[in-house]
């Protein structure tokens, strides 16, 4: 009796979101079946869930920078330097265990073999990227040209083919291209031109935005008392940010509600998940084990604390990641959870819950090796022990470039496929499924950084504890 009363209280949010999921799919059946809703009638059911998801992208900004250089700040340079060199290294491995125990599954299950990529339709078309380009464009947003513009674009190169000009007019072509250089490609003797076009899209530059606040949040720490003022300030914004953040979470419930309700009468093709059944089962079933089995496993080797206890308090981190698809607009959640409710030091989250969002996903490098193994399959290829190292690794750097945005992973899928010589396009095949298995892989990159904060918590307790000074220096905005 107690206890469950005790429970109600310190979960009442998580309840109230477990039943927002349940009433929500509940409401997109309903009026999915009755409610003959037109387009624009769907626009503004499911506008309590838009609202949602702008309050929280509106919050990523000052909490990925107040959270970052107060971080950063607050602990002794060689500290930081240790602490986050664990937390790469934790980074990486996960990640490459997650691509291996998918290529393992994917070669065993053989989802796409007795298929054909013909019976499935290809709708859309992606534009050419190559590895290197995506990898440069990773480099290009470490290092953001403009600052304010790091806050809402990020750069991304886009390839296109050059026709030989009939008349000598090359000039004209210049006017929307940032960056234009002109590349030879010579593919089985048909040689074909190509131009980088530069250009910037929307979303937040993350990767800009940490770069640039680690290297701030060092230098005002080093700077003493003349940086102590700048050290108050983002301190005193971080605090109010986490306020923030808690108001926001009282109007989740609602906005998830709405969210889950309208996708599901947006979705029109439920006949595809049959067709692709054995792929779907294939990626979740690696995602499953990911996160029942091997990361618990590592963080109990560790940390030598019940992981499926720590995984609970992360819940509502969870629940809000597998509604929405985005580790970047779940960070807000998975601070309180890792701070309230597990109780990680906060220097510790300040510093791997950010870069963890962006580089760490270990469900979407998961997903990247099945997938393009299953288009190797559909594509009546046999890959080689080479070709499956390749995949290994682009699939690894491939997560590391993916935005922690909806279906981020879709678009770097195609670094994967170029690298084995499949067809770009062929992510298309996958397209129609991959909302769904982006909510998944989202939550277990977000439990992924997750168990990142407490293990890398452990690993640098003796550090923390040296480090006494800095505690102070963080005051308990609650
Ligand atoms: N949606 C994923 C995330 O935010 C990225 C992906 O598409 O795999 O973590």
């Amino acid at each position: 009796g107690c206890d469950c009363k005790r429970f109600l209280r310190n979960n009442w949010l998580l309840m109230s979101t477990v039943i927002a999921v349940v009433l929500g799919i509940g409401l997109g059946v309903l009026v999915r079946e009755y409610g003959k809703l037109s387009n624009l009638d769907k626009v503004y059911f499911a506008f309590p869930g838009e609202v949602l998801m702008r309050m929280l992208k509106l919050i990523i900004l000052p909490l990925i920078i107040s959270s970052m250089i107060t971080g950063v700040a607050a602990l002794d340079s060689s500290v930081s330097g240790k602490i986050g060199l664990r937390a790469v290294v934790y980074y990486f491995c996960t990640t490459v265990i997650a691509v291996v125990l998918g290529i393992v599954l994917v070669v065993t299950i053989k989802p796409g073999v007795s298929q054909n990529a013909a019976e499935i339709d290809r709708t859309g078309s992606t534009p050419e990227v190559t590895t290197v380009d995506a990898m440069l464009d990773l480099v290009r947003n470490m290092f953001p040209e403009n600052l304010v513009q790091a806050c809402f674009q990020q750069f991304k190169t886009k390839r296109e083919e050059v026709k030989p000009p009939s008349e000598p007019e090359r000039n004209s072509t210049m006017d929307e291209l940032v960056t234009v250089i002109m590349t030879t490609v010579n593919q089985e003797n048909t040689t074909k031109e190509y131009k980088i076009v530069g250009m910037y899209t929307d979303g937040v530059n993350v990767l800009g935005l940490i770069v640039f606040c680690l290297v701030f949040g060092i230098v005002i720490g080093k700077m003493g008392e003349k940086g102590q003022v700048l050290v108050d300030f983002f301190n005193a914004l971080n605090d109010a940010t986490m306020k923030i953040v808690q108001i926001i979470m009282w109007y989740m419930p609602i906005g998830i509600l709405f969210l889950i309700a309208g996708k599901i009468i947006e979705v029109n093709d439920w006949e595809i998940f049959r067709k692709l059944g054995l792929y779907m089962a294939t990626v979740l079933s690696g995602l499953a084990i990911h996160s029942v089995v091997i990361l618990p496993l590592i963080y109990l080797i560790i940390v030598r604390k019940n992981p499926f206890r720590f995984a609970m308090g992360m819940a509502q981190a969870l629940l809000t990641a597998l509604m929405i698809s985005s580790s970047s607009a779940t960070l807000p959640v998975t601070f309180r959870c890792a701070e309230e409710k597990n109780h990680v030091d906060k220097r510790i989250t300040r510093f791997v819950l950010p870069v963890g969002a962006t580089i760490n996903m270990d469900g979407t490098a998961l997903y990247e090796a099945v997938a393009a193994v299953f288009i190797a399959q559909l594509n009546d290829l046999e890959l080689d022990v080479g070709q499956i190292v390749t995949i290994s690794v682009t699939a690894t750097a491939a997560s590391v470039g993916a935005a922690g945005v909806p279906q981020a992973g879709l678009v770097t899928m195609v670094i994967v496929l170029s690298a084995v010589g499949l067809p770009a396009e062929d992510v298309t095949l996958i397209i129609a499924v991959d909302w769904l298995l982006d909510r998944f892989r989202t939550m277990v990159n977000v439990l992924g950084d997750a168990f990142g904060t407490g293990i890398v918590e452990k690993l640098s307790k003796h550090e923390l504890e040296m480090d006494v000074t800095s505690e102070v220096n963080i005051a308990n905005p609650f």
